[in-house]
């Protein structure tokens, strides 16, 4: 057989397709070769005799695969290498999580992440979702995602929630096996209630709040709740009819009246909400009696099999609540784990404060995606990896206590991760001219990044203007001599402007400059200059740095990480009218 001849059969190039994704996945949207070209000789060693053919496929495919961006990547593996996504994961995360309670009890652990579609999910959020996803994967599961959408009034759903819940979860690497959505199940609802009431567990309760509330204070029943099933059954159609308006029905379960919490005493199943005053995005006013969120979220955890609850500690009273239901109904309450919130320090995450700042300047925030929002699509603009919130949420755990994230822990982790693959790139916010005399070069090539050589080199061209940072023009002042990175050991001459230094190249070597101590500061030539705007928040302000940036920033694809160096970690967003915009993610 002939070298020449070989070509791979669909088998091998799907394999080469396979490894391509998987290294991709693991730099940052960019694979190489050469550790493609082990993996599939690793996996298929008897294409060694063919490896120089090889190598020309895998050159090709992993050229193919790297002019995708990541979302594209990710999407791919998705679809046809979900095994990469999972090795990925289980590499990553190495944290374990303690055993779920009583997990032997149950063939099949399923676990579920219930959002709310009113709004997107922030880090909090992720927990649980980050949580259910890894139990169900650790126990061989079942994950459900199930959307809780049964209030139309107070906490709309919107419409476009759905979809960006979904994306945020795919973006931090969850997969569910399931998907439901409450308001579409609303006709289950009700068949259980009327077995519910038929079981005596449930009433219509035709008193006005206030009324109620005297009886549950006094710890007696109201006149409804005795009346007979058939009224009660009754009443119930009467509900469903719309022959009552908003507040004058509810159906109640029945608990100890005598329960020391009163919220829990004949809490609320059901009320009756105006839907052609506040129509459902996804069911408009086809239904008037709504579900509260303990009723509808409880008969789904059982009808769908729901072995384990995870959620945060505030819904530890809820769990009560729905314990007396499950009891009428003879059902078996899943376990619940309650865990602890969580903050993130400097970060607004309430959904009613950012909902207020959208609405109240609009023009100042772009979105729920705002990079100073605590939300998933906000992390993820401001240049915040999955895996980071991956190993803090891991990290938490289970625990029970509240807790704060610090920005300072969160951003040493994204920094360990980025680091790898960020391009190093000289930018000089607030620019003022140094002419250099002496400067032989006319180009020099330097490295995109110190150690990852996979990230290639850049040429500069090298005129005798550059441009160095204002704030390391006084360093030059105070110190006569500084190196200008990659560069040249520079000595002042002349200050003939605040805006315009002369120096004199004192020597090349690195030497001199780490025996005396001297600084070296990042520069911009002229002739290799372009304009750069990078947008720094800070509390609820953005402040924008402009300077000029090295124009190799124009091989860049948009979205990929950078280093400033000397400046900090930031994201490149996009080139526009000659000025390259770039997200301050952390120093
Ligand atoms: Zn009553």
């Amino acid at each position: 057989m002939s070298q020449e001849s070989w070509s791979p059969t669909p088998d091998i190039e799907d394999l080469i397709w396979k490894h391509a994704v998987a290294n991709a996945l693991r730099h940052g949207g960019k694979a190489l070769v050469g550790p493609v070209m082990s993996k599939v000789l690793g996996e298929r060693p008897d294409l060694r005799p063919h490896a120089r053919e090889l190598a020309k496929y895998v050159a090709k495919i992993v050229e193919k695969v790297n002019s995708l961006t990541l979302d594209d990547i990710r999407r791919l593996a998705e679809e046809k290498y979900p095994e990469v996504l999972e090795e990925r994961k289980v590499r990553e995360k190495e944290k374990k999580l303690p055993p779920l309670p009583n997990a032997e009890k149950y063939k099949v652990i399923v676990t579920r992440f219930a959002p709310n579609p009113d709004f997107a999910i922030h880090i909090g959020n992720a927990r649980p979702a980050i949580l259910c996803y890894e139990y169900a994967r650790m126990y061989k599961g079942l994950m459900i995602l199930r959307f809780e959408d049964t209030d139309p009034r107070i906490k709309v759903p919107l419409p476009e929630a759905y979809n960006v819940i979904k994306d945020d979860l795919k973006w931090l690497g969850v997969k569910w096996d399931k998907e439901f959505i409450q308001s579409l199940r609303m006709e289950i609802y009700y068949d259980i209630t009327k077995k519910l009431i038929e079981r005596g567990g449930a009433y219509v309760d035709l008193c006005k709040p206030e009324e109620f509330r005297k009886y549950r204070d006094a710890q007696r029943p109201c006149p409804h709740r005795d009346e007979d099933v058939e009224i009660q059954l009754e009443r119930f159609e009467k509900m469903l009819r719309g022959d009552y308006g908003e507040g004058e029905a509810v159906v109640r379960v029945k608990t100890d009246l005598t329960y020391p919490d009163p919220s829990v005493r004949d809490w609320v199943a059901f009320r009756i909400i105006d839907t052609e005053k506040y129509p459902h995005p996804l069911v408009g006013s086809k239904y008037i009696v709504w579900p509260t969120y303990n009723f509808a979220a409880a008969v789904d955890d059982h009808l769908m099999g729901v072995t384990h609850i995870l959620r945060a500690r505030e819904h530890m009273v809820n769990t009560v609540k729905q314990k007396f239901l499950y009891s009428h109904m003879g059902w078996q309450y899943p376990e619940a784990i309650h865990f602890g919130r969580v903050r993130l320090e400097g970060f607004i995450l309430s959904k009613s404060k950012i909902k207020e700042l959208l609405r109240k300047y609009p023009s100042k925030f772009h979105g729920i995606d705002d990079i100073r929002f605590g939300t998933i699509a906000g992390l993820r603009r401001r240049g915040i990896l999955p895996e980071t919130i991956w190993d803090i949420i891991m990290e938490l755990g289970v625990k029970p206590t509240d807790a704060i994230i610090s920005w300072d822990n969160l951003a040493a982790i994204n920094r360990k991760k980025l680091d790898p693959k960020a391009y190093r790139l000289m930018f000089t916010p607030r620019p003022i001219k140094l002419i250099v005399r002496g400067l032989e070069v006319e180009e020099i090539e330097i490295p995109y990044h110190p150690a990852n050589k996979e990230l290639g080199s850049r040429k500069v061209k090298v005129s005798n203007e550059i441009w160095i940072s204002g704030y390391d023009a006084e360093l030059l002042r105070k110190n006569k001599i500084v190196r200008l990175m990659e560069l040249a050991n520079v000595e002042l001459e002349e200050v003939k402007s605040e805006e315009e230094y002369v120096v004199r190249v004192h020597s090349v070597d690195l030497e001199t400059i780490r025996k005396l101590k001297l600084p070296i500061i990042q520069w911009v030539s002229d002739a290799d200059k372009l304009r750069a705007e990078l947008v720094v928040p800070k509390g609820l302000r953005l402040i924008r740095q402009r300077g000029f940036i090295e124009g190799s920033v124009r091989n860049l694809e948009r979205g990929c990480y950078v280093q400033l160096m000397r400046v900090g970690f930031a994201k490149f967003e996009d080139l526009s009218k000659g000025i390259a915009r770039l997200t301050f993610i952390h120093d």
